[in-house]
């Protein structure tokens, strides 16, 4: 025993890492560790390595797989809280209907929930980050992709089979460009990492942006980073990127205000904490678009927890189910 009475295991199942948390119901963190999930190599190999790192933190904190009160996994998709199935998602090739939280079960000797990354992170900045005793509140990731969170009333809010909150997927532009999930326009398909990095080889293509075109003959393919970097070097193309995303993801911004009142809306992700650019024309556009009325309440910012956003929620929400155990414990 580690004298921690109160300590959880999160993992981050992601496209390109994995991330393992040890932490107690406070959110302080003890250990942790970070790895290439390497989806490509299936699923056997992704769940091993998730253990692996579990394993890791675990010894940085001091404690062992017995110590911990639960174990929760967030993971990409429109995950299936209540069967604890991930049904398939484009950062994990090859997976389709996959019951990851009986598996890493079975593999750790404990109790496993799982949960979308996004709403995850939600939670975690909700409960201990910038959202930190808010009522109503809107999250958002912007990244590879576009995911969120809603909380209204201080509560998540998961709709009938919890797959609420996919903020990413509403429609801006319904001739606009395909989304990973199928259809047109969507706001993943205009302002999201993969998005913007798909507008950058379009500048190279049309010779309009010779500093991209530099970078990408050293580096290969054109990545948000790199047009962030272009864009730092005085791109004007490459700004003018990132101004038309946060332009579309203004007009979704403006949405979310009409329709949920919140008092905050946080956007988490690399690509919202990269370009001040992209932010400010959000800003700016959601001011121009939303209810006068609803815009009053509403503080627009970044998330504060970066990517342990979704290991935190992953031990909010374990917190919460422990808590839930103990008060009707005893009675019964
Ligand atoms: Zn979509």
């Amino acid at each position: 025993m580690t004298g921690r009475p109160n300590l959880y295991g999160a993992l981050d199942l992601g496209g390109t890492k994995v991330r393992a948390v040890v932490a107690d119901s406070e959110g302080r963190v003890y250990g942790e560790d970070i790895r290439p999930s390497r989806t490509e190599e299936g699923l056997d190999a992704v769940v091993s390595r998730l253990a692996e790192s579990l394993q890791v933190a675990l010894g940085q904190a001091g404690a062992e797989l017995t110590d911990l009160k639960g174990v929760g996994v967030a993971s990409p998709g429109a995950v299936d809280v209540k069967r604890g199935m991930v049904p398939s998602a484009p950062q994990l090739p090859g997976w389709h209907e996959v019951p990851l939280a009986e598996i890493m079960s079975r593999r750790l000797g404990l109790d496993v929930c799982l949960e979308n990354d996004a709403t995850a992170a939600a939670l975690g900045e909700h409960t201990f980050g910038g959202g930190r005793g808010v009522r109503h509140m809107v999250y958002l990731t912007v990244s590879t992709g576009i995911g969120g969170g809603i909380i209204i009333d201080g509560k998540l809010y998961r709709g009938a089979s919890g797959a609420a909150g996919e903020l990413g997927h509403i429609t801006i532009d319904s001739s606009g460009p395909p989304c990973g999930c199928g259809a047109r326009g969507h706001l993943e398909s205009l302002a999201s990492g993969t998005a913007i990095a798909r507008r950058g080889e379009e500048l190279v293509a049309k010779g309009e942006s010779q500093v991209l075109a530099e970078l990408r003959r050293q580096e290969g393919r054109v990545t948000a980073e790199m047009m962030e970097r272009a864009a730092g070097l005085g791109d004007v193309a490459s700004r003018e990127v990132f101004r038309e995303a946060g332009h579309y993801l203004g007009i979704a911004l403006a949405s979310y205000v009409n329709i949920f009142n919140p008092e905050v809306i946080l956007i988490g992700g690399g690509v919202a904490r990269a370009g001040d650019l992209f932010m400010e024309q959000a800003r700016t556009t959601m001011q121009a678009l939303a209810m006068s009325q609803p815009l009053k309440d509403v503080r627009l910012g970044l998330g504060e927890l970066g990517d342990r956003a979704g290991p935190l929620g992953m031990i909010a929400r374990l917190r919460e189910a422990v808590g839930q155990e103990q008060a009707k414990g005893p009675r019964r």
